[in-house]
C-alpha cells in the first residue's frame, strides 16, 4: 500500500473508532437519563400511591366521624338500636367488618356481620382506644380478629358531647381494602407498596407475588441494605422525609421509594426491580448497540471493500503495466525496474545484456497467420524464460523482439545459452514451420559501475550489435557490441538522413568497370555499371558502406532503379550511338528490387524506352539470392531472358555456394568472388578455381574473375580457361567521361595488361 493509501485508511480507522466511542457515551447517557427517569416515575408513583391511600383513610374516617356526631347524645349501652342503626349507616358506605363503641372505662358493644352484639373488648388495642377517647382519630397496625376470624385495621372516632368526649366509635376494615391498594399500585404492576411504619415495620405488607415473605419489616430482608443507606432511610423515617434509592437487597437490583401517608406517621414504601423497569430501555439500548456494531462491521466492511477494490485496481493496472499481454512475460519497464534492483546489488560485476529476435520473423506471419506467429513467440518466451537462472531476467518487448540480462562468465556461457536457443527454435520450426526459423542476438557485456550509460542506452548497443550478427551458431547468429558499430549507427543514421535529398539532387553517380576477355587479346567484352555517391561536403562514400544501409531500409529499390536508368541512358546515348558493335554492359540488381512486385515492369519499360536491343543487358544478382530461394530465382531468370536481359551470379564463391546448386541454373555469366584473390596463394584454391571454371564451362555459361589486381592472377586464370576478369589490374570504375575515353583507346586495340591499371 503507498503513502496516501495507508493514511486514508488510517484516518477510517480512527474516524470508526471515534464513532464507537461517542456511540457508547450516548448510549450510557441514554442509560442514565432513562434512569434517573425510571426513579423519577417510582417517586412519582409513591407519592400517588400515598394519596390514595390517604384518600381512603380519611374518607374512612370521614365517615365514621359523621356516624359518631348522629349517635352522640344517645345511650347506645341501653338502646341498641343506635348501633344498628350505626352499623347500618356505615355498611351502606364503607366495608366495615364490625362497628362498635367503646365508653370511657373501655367497655365495648359491637355489631359484626352476624349482626349479633358483642362485649368483648379487642386485644392489644388499650393504646389506640385511650388516643380515641382522648379525642383522637386513630388508625390501627392491622390486627387479628379471632372473632371476626380476620386481618383488620381498626378505625376509631372520639364521639363528643357538648364538647367533651363520652366515648369512641370504632369501624373494624379489612386489612384486604388497604393491601389491595398498595399491592396492584402502579408502574403496570411491575412494582409493589407496602405501608410502613416509622421503624420501618410492615403495617399493611403488600400481596404481590415479588414481596418478601416472614419478614418484620423493610430492614428485615437478606441480603441486608446497605448499611449507609439503611441509617439515610431510618433517619429519613423519623424526620418525615421521603426518599428514594437504588439498592442492590430486593431478590435484584431494585429502586426503592418511600413517601410519607397523612396518618400515624406511616409510610408508602414502594419498591420496583429495576431489571422490570429498565426492560424497555434496555432492550432499546441493546438494539442500539446492535446497530452500531452493524454500522462499524458496515464500515470496517466497505472500508476493507475499498481496499480490496484498490488493491485488485493496482494489480490490474501492475498487470497492465507491467506484463507484456502476448507472453504474460515482464514487458520493457519491468524489465527496467528489476534490472536496476540486480545491477545495484553486484555494482562490481560483470554482465551482457542480450536482445535476440527471429530473423525475417514477418515471413512467419505472411505465410503461416498471426496465429502461428504469435504461437511461435509464446513458446520461445516460455523456453527463454524457463532456461533463466537465479539474477537473470528476461523480457519480451513486443514482436519477435526479446531482451534478457545475465551474469557475464565469459563467452563460453554464450555458448550454452546460444546452444540452448538453437535447439529451442530448431525445435520449434521444424514442428511448426518446416524449417524456417533462425534467431539473432546482439549482445552488449558491461560493469555496472563503470560506464554512465543508462540501461536502455545499452540495450539500444545490443540492438545494435544484433542487427550486424555475422558469427553463426546453426540457427543462432550472434554478435558481441563494439565501439565501432556505435560508430558504424551513427554514419548509417546520417546517411539515412540524406539519402532522399541525394537521391534528388543527383548525388549518386554511375561509374563503369570494364570486363576484360582474357582469351581473346584483352579486349573489353563487357563493362559493369557501378554507383557512386559523391557527397558536397564530404566526397566520395563507398557504396560498400551505404548499400547494406539501403538494402535494410529498402531504398535500394530507388537507387537501383535511378542507378539502371541513368546507364541506360548513358548505354544509349554515348555507346549505341557512337558504336556500331557495343560490349555488353551490367547492371545491379539488389534482392529487395527484385523482389518488388514491379520489378520486371519497371527494368523492361526503362530498357525499351532507350531502345536498347535484347541481349545487351545484363543483370547480376548476388549468390544468396539464388540459393535461398533457388526455384523462385529460376523463374525469375527464365522471365528475364524472355524479356532481353542476361543474368549472372554475382560474389560466387563469397558464401555458402553449392557446384551442385549451379547445375540447375540457367544463368548467363558467373562472376567469381574478389576474395578469392585476396591473400596467400594455396594449391587448394587453385583446384576450387579450376573446377569452377570447368564446370562453367561445360554449363555453357561465361565466367568473369572479379577482384583481381596482378598479373600472375590473371595468366593463370587465362591458363585455366576463365573468360574475363573485372579488377583494377586492367581498369578502375570511372566516372562516364574517363569510361568512354578509355574505351575509345581500347577499342579494338590490344590491351597491354597494366597499361591503364590505375
Ligand atoms: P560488386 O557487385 O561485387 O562489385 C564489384 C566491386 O569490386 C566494386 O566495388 C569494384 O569497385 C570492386 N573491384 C573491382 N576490381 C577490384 C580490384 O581489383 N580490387 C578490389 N579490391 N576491388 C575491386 P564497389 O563499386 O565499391 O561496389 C561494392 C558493391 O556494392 C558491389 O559489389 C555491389 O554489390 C554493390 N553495388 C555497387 N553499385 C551497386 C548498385 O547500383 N546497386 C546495387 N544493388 N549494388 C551495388
Ligand atoms: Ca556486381
Ligand atoms: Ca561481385
Amino acid at each position: 500500500m503507498k503513502g496516501s493509501g495507508r493514511r486514508i485508511y488510517i484516518i477510517a480507522g480512527v474516524m470508526g473508532s471515534i464513532f464507537v466511542v461517542l456511540s457508547i457515551v450516548v448510549i450510557l447517557y441514554m442509560g442514565e437519563m432513562s434512569n434517573r427517569e425510571t426513579k423519577d416515575y417510582i417517586r412519582k408513583a409513591t407519592d400517588q400511591t400515598a394519596y390514595v391511600i390517604d384518600g381512603y383513610i380519611s374518607e374512612n374516617f370521614h365517615i365514621l366521624s359523621a356516624s359518631a356526631v348522629y349517635v352522640s347524645g344517645h345511650d347506645f349501652k341501653t338502646d341498641t338500636r343506635y348501633l344498628y342503626r350505626a352499623q347500618e349507616a356505615l355498611k351502606e358506605n364503607l366495608s366495615f367488618l364490625a362497628v362498635g363503641f367503646i365508653d370511657l372505662n373501655g367497655n365495648c358493644l359491637w355489631v359484626g356481620s352476624d349482626n349479633e352484639i358483642h362485649t368483648n373488648t379487642i386485644i392489644g388495642q388499650y393504646e389506640n382506644i385511650q388516643k380515641a377517647l382522648g379525642g383522637e382519630n386513630v388508625l390501627s397496625k392491622t390486627v387479628h380478629d379471632a372473632y371476626l376470624e380476620a386481618d383488620v385495621n381498626i378505625y376509631y372516632v372520639p364521639i363528643i358531647e357538648n364538647g367533651a368526649v363520652v366515648g369512641a366509635l370504632f369501624g373494624a376494615d379489612e386489612e384486604e381494602s388497604l393491601k389491595n391498594i398498595v399491592s396492584n399500585t402502579v408502574f403496570a404492576g411491575r412494582g409493589f407498596a407496602h405501608i410502613i411504619d416509622q421503624n420501618g415495620d410492615y403495617v399493611v405488607r403488600s400481596d404481590h407475588p415479588d414481596r418478601l415473605i416472614g419478614a418484620k419489616g423493610i430492614f428485615d430482608v437478606e441480603p441486608k441494605l446497605k448499611p449507609e443507606i439503611q441509617s439515610e432511610i431510618e433517619k429519613n423515617l423519623l424526620l418525615g422525609n421521603k426518599g428514594d434509592y437504588e439498592a442492590t437487597s430486593y431478590k435484584t437490583k431494585g429502586l426503592l421509594a418511600y413517601s410519607p401517608l397523612s396518618f400515624n406517621n406511616w409510610y408508602v414504601f414502594y419498591v420496583a426491580q429495576k431489571s422490570q423497569t429498565t426492560a424497555g430501555i434496555r432492550t432499546m439500548i441493546v438494539g442500539s448497540i446492535a446497530i452500531i456494531v452493524s454500522a462499524v462491521l458496515l464500515f470496517f466492511l466497505l472500508i476493507y471493500l475499498i481496499y480490496y477494490i484498490n488493491k485488485s485496481n493496482r494489480m490490474a493496472l501492475e498487470k497492465f503495466a507491467f506484463e507484456d499481454p502476448l507472453t504474460g512475460e515482464r514487458n520493457l519497464s519491468k524489465f527496467l525496474i528489476d534490472a536496476r534492483e540486480i545491477l545495484k546489488q553486484f555494482p562490481n560485476d560483470t554482465f551482457s545484456l542480450l536482445y535476440g529476435d527471429i530473423k525475417s520473423f514477418q515471413v512467419v506471419n505472411d505465410q503461416f497467420g498471426r496465429d502461428t506467429g504469435d504461437f511461435i513467440i509464446r513458446k520461445l518466451s516460455a523456453y527463454i524464460s524457463g532456461g533463466m537462472r537465479e539474477h537473470e531476467l528476461f523480457a519480451h518487448l513486443g514482436g519477435d523482439n526479446f531482451v534478457l540480462l545475465k551474469k557475464h562468465v565469459g563467452e563460453v556461457d554464450f555458448e550454452r545459452v546460444f546452444q540452448k536457443a538453437e535447439r529451442d527454435i530448431t525445435m520449434l520450426s521444424e514442428k511448426y514451420l518446416q524449417g524456417k526459423l533462425e534467431g539473432r542476438c546482439g549482445i552488449y557485456i558491461f560493469c555496472p559501475s563503470k560506464g554512465n550509460y543508462t540501461l536502455l542506452d545499452m540495450i539500444d548497443r545490443a540492438n545494435e550489435a544484433r542487427k550486424r550478427v555475422r558469427k553463426t551458431h546453426g540457427r543462432m547468429g550472434y554478435a558481441i557490441f563494439t565501439e565501432e558499430m556505435q560508430e558504424q549507427k551513427r554514419i548509417e543514421a546520417e546517411i539515412e538522413s540524406r539519402m532522399d535529398s541525394a537521391l534528388r539532387n543527383r548525388e549518386f553517380k554511375v561509374f563503369f568497370q570494364p570486363k576484360i576477355d582474357i582469351q581473346n587479346n584483352d579486349r573489353v567484352m563487357g563493362f559493369e555499371a557501378l554507383v557512386r555517391w559523391r557527397t558536397p561536403d564530404k566526397g566520395m562514400v563507398s557504396p560498400g558502406l551505404f548499400i547494406p544501409i539501403f538494402e535494410r531500409n529498402g531504398f535500394i529499390t530507388k537507387l537501383d532503379l535511378y542507378v539502371f536508368e541513368e546507364a541506360c541512358r548513358f548505354y544509349s546515348e554515348e555507346m549505341l550511338s557512337s558504336f556500331s558493335r557495343v560490349p555488353v554492359m551490367s547492371v545491379n540488381v539488389s534482392r529487395v528490387s527484385m523482389l518488388h512486385s514491379a520489378f520486371f515492369e519497371r527494368y523492361t519499360e526503362i530498357k525499351n524506352r532507350y531502345n536498347i536491343p535484347d541481349g545487351l543487358i545484363e543483370l547480376e544478382f548476388t549468390e544468396s539470392i539464388a540459393f535461398e530461394d533457388h526455384e523462385l530465382f529460376m523463374n525469375y531468370v527464365a522471365a528475364l531472358h524472355a524479356n532481353g536481359f542476361l543474368c549472372s551470379l554475382d560474389d560466387f564463391g563469397s558464401g555458402f555456394s553449392s557446384l551442385n546448386v549451379l547445375m540447375n541454373l540457367n544463368i548467363d555469366v558467373l562472376k567469381l568472388d574478389g576474395s578469392f584473390f585476396l591473400g596467400q596463394d594455396n594449391l587448394r584454391r587453385t583446384i576450387i578455381i579450376k573446377n569452377i571454371i570447368s564446370m562453367t564451362k561445360d554449363l555453357n555459361i561465361k565466367i568473369v574473375a572479379e577482384g583481381v589486381e596482378n598479373t600472375a592472377h590473371v595468366n593463370e586464370l587465362r591458363e585455366m580457361g576463365c573468360d574475363a576478369v573485372q579488377g583494377y589490374i586492367f581498369a578502375r570504375p570511372m566516372d562516364v567521361r574517363s569510361f568512354m575515353n578509355y574505351y575509345r583507346k581500347t577499342l579494338g586495340i590490344h590491351v597491354y595488361q597494366g597499361k591503364h591499371a590505375l
